[in-house]
């Protein structure tokens, strides 16, 4: 059993023939008692201080009580720590309370929802009233795109794109593009062309994976060429892309030609959440449409805290530059180890292993030393990609960084984990 077990993943146990959902649960707590026997149980580590550059892990099996060096927090700019937008948290709990009691169409919309959506219209350079928020960024995806794509439009997606995205086409026609590969996308809209009502062309604008950026430039000329809607998604982009923080859009010089802009709070923004960008009657008519936005609460006053951190990557633009010194700094220092770090070009920092079998080991050899990383396999990768995956703050320092190379020169003697580039 533990032979097939080596092969698994979390995917197989989505959906077993002849399973009933409890005979389901038991194998899959099956696979949970491998891995954590094996000491690759690297998810949902418990941990006892706040997300940053370093971080208290709890006990757990062989994983040891205090403080590790973190690259599994997405909180780019170390803004979740950040005084200003505590404060700007707090005193909106303090004015509003903690929860905002309703849907925001029936009573849960007020006065720090509307300053939010109206911040997030001019940070993208749109008229106001070209925002929605949702309660994640996940539904910002999910719940907008099973409200606008239905079986007579087609959503044309690249195949890397979010989980989120992949939930919110399960209503309309489907067709998937290899990964940036723009002569792909190209001939799926011309045979597209008029079958369809809406023929939306849905990218990341960092790729959650391998750090890449989408080839906007080229996908938004061909896209409309063909009387398509651009759809982009730059969770991983904003604040950390583009001169003023403004993501892969900026970066690409496009900022105000994409149709449709979805994010997250989640990651540059330090809360919880996520928006999407349109046309204002796009966004009116999500506000009645969408069905997780009207019958869904709407955000807590805690959100407000997001309204700081969009002011502060204007105001502050000393972060953005910290954490690109600490990119180049330790995707330099990974290359010198000899390992594969692929093609990032973002604060995502992949170390490509291939075997499923040392990346796991790898992982746990890092988290013995100290370091905390998300070991990454199939499914959100295929089979032959897996990797360690890590993400860059601004607030990790010169010596948090050498102490990780440090630990992977030693990982690297030990497991020889240099995947050919
Ligand atoms: N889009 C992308 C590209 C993501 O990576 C994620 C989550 N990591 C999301 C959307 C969902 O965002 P959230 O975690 O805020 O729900």
């Amino acid at each position: 059993m533990k032979q097939t077990y080596i092969q698994s993943s979390f995917k197989d146990y989505e959906d077993i023939p002849g399973f009933d959902i409890y005979q389901r649960a038991t194998a899959h707590q099956g696979y949970l008692h491998y891995l954590k026997d094996n000491n690759f149980m690297n998810y949902r580590l418990l941990a006892t201080s706040g997300c940053g550059a370093d971080i208290n892990l709890a006990e757990d099996g062989y994983i040891k009580e205090g403080n590790y060096i973190s690259f599994v927090c997405n909180d780019y700019l170390g803004f979740t720590q950040h005084p200003e937008v505590k404060k700007a948290a707090i005193s909106s709990i303090e004015k509003y309370g903690t929860g905002a009691g309703a849907s925001p169409l029936i009573g849960g919309y007020f006065e720090f929802h509307k300053e939010l959506e109206d911040k997030i219209s001019t940070f993208f350079k749109r008229p106001l009233g070209s925002a929605i928020t949702y309660t994640t960024g996940y539904t910002a995806n999910s719940a907008s795109l099973l409200s606008l794509l239905k079986k007579d439009d087609i959503a044309i997606v690249d195949m890397a794109v979010h989980a989120s995205v992949y939930e919110g086409i399960l209503g309309t026609t489907t067709k998937r593009f290899l990964h940036n590969n723009t002569e792909a996308l190209e001939q799926i809209l011309s045979v597209a062309q008029d079958k369809y009502r809406t023929k939306m062309v849905i990218v990341d604008g960092v790729y959650s994976q391998d750090g890449d950026l989408a080839k906007l430039k080229e996908i938004l000329e061909i896209t409309h060429r063909y009387g398509g809607v651009l759809l982009v998604d730059d969770a991983h982009g904003i604040g950390v892309i583009g001169k003023t923080g403004r993501g892969a859009m900026e970066f690409f010089n496009i900022l105000e030609k994409v149709d449709i802009i979805t994010g997250t709070f989640s990651k540059t923004f330090g809360n919880v959440g996520g928006y999407l960008v349109a046309d204002p009657e796009l966004i009116t008519y999500l506000q009645f449409q969408s069905r997780q936005y009207a019958f869904s609460a709407a955000a807590t006053p805690i959100v407000a805290g997001v309204n700081k951190a969009i002011d502060l990557i204007d105001e502050e633009p000393h972060w953005q530059e910290k954490l690109w010194e600490n990119i180049e700094y330790y995707r330099k220092g990974l290359q010198d180890i000899g390992l594969n770090i692929g093609i990032t070009e973002s604060a995502i920092i992949p170390v490509k292993i291939g075997n499923i079998q040392k990346n796991s080991e790898a992982g746990k050899l890092l988290l013995e030393n100290g370091i905390y990383t998300n070991p990454i396999m199939y499914p959100a990768v295929s089979m032959k990609d897996s990797r360690i995956r890590m993400s860059l703050m601004a607030t990790h320092t010169r010596a948090q960084l050498d102490k990780a190379l440090n630990v992977f020169e030693y990982v690297n003697k030990k497991l020889d984990i240099a995947k050919p580039i």
